[in-house]
């Protein structure tokens, strides 16, 4: 069985058929998808989603560095309200995103900051985005970690002093259908070298579907791909990286 540790079903790509993603997903042995809610309109689908397949609809909320201009403090507000109706699983994604730079650099810090003391007070893990942006990253990992942090590198893009430091802090890492990619050695390199106690998968659904699916919308039940890849690349079976990095997300949610 697998777990999609990232998804964001609430996206107009899953409007016209939707349950039947879920039921090739279920098909394909994926035992429970987190999905990432972002806004307010999604938060609401997500929540619908997650009455309507109850257990195997799981959810996150958070703001997107993307978006990190839009903060106001009644998105701390609801996600207590979420976490103490046992609502969410996590808070996020949040981070920094520096390739397309949405939101001013200060601004995506400055919330990033906020969601990772949350996510503390709160005691939920804390899903983090990062791209181009591993040193204000590591930095603010360092400087908010209250000793008790518990966060995922989702989608990680291969940069081990990125990755070697947010190992070293207790993190975990996950992987997307990057490490399928033709030209991906640096992700498949990182998969090699991190241990598989620390792994986990996503698919970060519409978007990076595997090599094979290349260019089409990306699914739930495609994140069997992304194990397949790792265990081809650390000699493992495919029911062993199932296991193990289904262990460590029920681990890391407490599911
Ligand atoms: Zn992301
Ligand atoms: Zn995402």
């Amino acid at each position: 069985m697998f777990i999609d540790t990232h998804a964001h079903l609430t996206f107009p790509e899953y409007k016209a058929d939707l349950p039947e993603v879920i039921e090739r997903s279920k098909q394909a042995n994926v035992e429970a998808i987190v999905n990432i809610a972002l806004d307010d309109e999604a938060l609401a689908a997500s929540l619908r989603m997650a009455e309507d397949y109850p257990g195997y609809v799981l959810n996150a909320y958070g703001l997107h560095p993307h978006d990190a201009s839009t903060w106001t403090d009644g998105i701390a507000q609801r996600t207590r309200e979420l976490a103490k109706a046992n609502k969410i699983v996590a808070l996020g994604e949040m981070g920094l995103d520096y390739h397309y730079k949405l939101s001013p650099i200060e601004e995506q810090k400055e919330v990033f900051r906020k969601l990772l003391q949350l996510s503390q007070e709160l005691d939920l893990p804390a899903i983090i985005h990062s791209r181009e942006a591993s040193k204000d990253t590591l930095t603010i990992l360092h400087e908010e970690n209250q000793g008790k942090l518990k966060g995922v590198l989702h989608c990680f893009g291969g940069d081990m002093e990125l990755g070697q430091q947010a190992l070293d802090m207790g993190l975990m890492i996950s992987f997307t259908g990057t490490v399928t990619f033709k030209k991906a050695e640096a992700v498949r390199q990182a998969v090699q070298q991190i241990p598989i106690e620390r792994i986990m998968i996503e698919t970060d659904c519409p978007f990076l579907a595997p090599q094979v699916y290349r260019g089409k919308r990306n699914e739930p039940a495609y994140v069997v791909e992304v194990a397949a890849k790792i265990a081809e690349v650390k000699g493992l079976s495919l029911e062993d990286v199932a296991a193990r990095t289904t262990a460590n997300a029920r681990n890391f949610f407490e599911l």
